[in-house]
C-alpha cells in the first residue's frame, strides 16, 4: 500500500519549488495534496499536474499572513474531508537581504516566514486532532536558522522562530502531533538567486558556484525533489517516533 494512502495533507508554498516537489510526492504516496498558495494560477497547475498523474489534488489561494485566508483554507478542507493529517508549513520569503532593512521590510519578512508558519500550524490544530491518525506537521526553515548568514540576518531571524516553534509545538502538542523542522541548504529553486542578486545579479552563477565549491561538502545545489523525500519521511509513519526534530538537508553545510 502506498504509504500515505488516505492521508489529507495541506502544503503551503504549494505550488513551486519544494513546496511543488512534495506535494508531487506525497500525491504519489496517495495523499489526497491540498495545495495552498499566493499564486492561485501556478497552485491549479500543480494541482492539475498532480490529477494528471492519477493523483488527488486541490488547489487554494492562501496569502499566510493573512489569518482569515488561512482559515477559509481550512474551512473547505473540514467540509470536504473533515480531518487534516499532514499539515507543510512551507511558504517562505527571502525578504529584504543586507542589513539597511526598512520597518516595513522586516514586518514583511516575519509576517511571511514565521507569523505565516504559526497560524497556519495553529489554525490546523482541529482538523488534526479530528483524525483517528497521529497527525504530522512540517515546517521550512533553513540553514540559516541554525547558523548564522551573512547574506540575510533578517531571513536568519525569521527562520531561527521556526525552529524553536516546531521544538516547542513538538512538546505541546504531543502525542497526538508530531512535529518537524526541515533546514534546506542551498536548493534550486526560483528563490535560491533571489539571495545572490541584492546588489547586481552579475556574476550570479559565478558567485552562487565559488560558495557551493567553498562550503558545501557535497559542492552543490540540492534538488528540490531532495526535500521532498525528507518531507515525504518525516509526514509517514516511517517517521513514528521522530518529532521536535530540525533536520539539515543541506549537503553537510552545518557539520563545519
Ligand atoms: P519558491 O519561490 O520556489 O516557492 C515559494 C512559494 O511560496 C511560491 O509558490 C510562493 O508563491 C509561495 N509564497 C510566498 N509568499 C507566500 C504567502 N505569503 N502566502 C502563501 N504562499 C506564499 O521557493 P522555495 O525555495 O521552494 O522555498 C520554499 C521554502 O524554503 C521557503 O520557506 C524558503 O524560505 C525556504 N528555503 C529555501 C531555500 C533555497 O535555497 N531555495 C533554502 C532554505 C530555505
Amino acid at each position: 500500500m502506498a504509504e500515505l494512502q488516505d492521508r489529507i495533507a495541506f502544503i503551503t508554498g504549494g505550488a513551486s519549488g519544494m513546496g511543488r516537489a512534495s506535494a508531487l510526492a506525497m500525491a504519489g504516496e496517495g495523499a489526497t495534496v491540498v495545495i495552498g498558495d499566493l499564486d492561485e494560477g501556478q497552485a491549479k497547475a500543480v494541482a492539475a499536474e498532480i490529477e494528471t498523474a492519477g493523483g488527488t489534488a486541490l488547489a487554494l489561494q492562501v496569502d499566510v499572513t493573512d489569518d482569515a485566508a488561512i482559515q477559509r483554507c481550512y474551512d473547505v478542507i473540514g467540509e470536504r474531508y473533515g480531518r487534516l493529517d499532514i499539515v507543510y508549513a512551507n511558504a517562505g520569503t527571502p525578504g529584504a537581504t543586507g542589513n539597511n532593512v526598512t520597518r516595513e521590510q522586516y514586518d514583511i519578512s516575519v509576517a511571511v516566514n514565521l507569523t505565516g508558519a504559526y497560524f497556519a500550524a495553529q489554525q490546523a490544530i482541529p482538523l488534526l486532532q479530528a483524525s483517528a491518525n497521529v497527525g504530522s506537521i512540517i515546517f521550512t526553515s533553513s540553514t540559516a536558522g541554525l547558523v548564522g548568514s551573512h547574506l540575510s540576518p533578517l531571513y536568519s531571524a525569521s527562520k531561527g522562530g521556526v525552529v524553536m516553534l516546531g521544538k516547542s509545538l513538538a512538546l505541546a502538542l504531543a502525542p497526538k502531533i508530531r512535529v518537524n523542522v526541515i533546514c534546506p541548504g542551498p536548493i534550486d529553486t526560483p528563490m535560491l538567486p533571489k539571495f545572490w542578486s541584492r546588489e547586481t545579479t552579475e556574476g550570479l552563477d559565478d558567485r552562487m558556484n565559488a560558495w557551493l565549491a567553498k562550503d558545501i561538502p557535497l559542492g552543490r545545489r540540492g534538488r528540490p525533489e531532495e526535500i521532498a523525500q525528507a518531507a515525504l519521511f518525516l509526514a509517514s509513519d516511517r517517521a513514528s517516533f521522530i518529532t521536535g526534530v530540525a533536520l539539515p538537508v543541506d549537503g553537510g553545510f552545518v557539520a563545519k
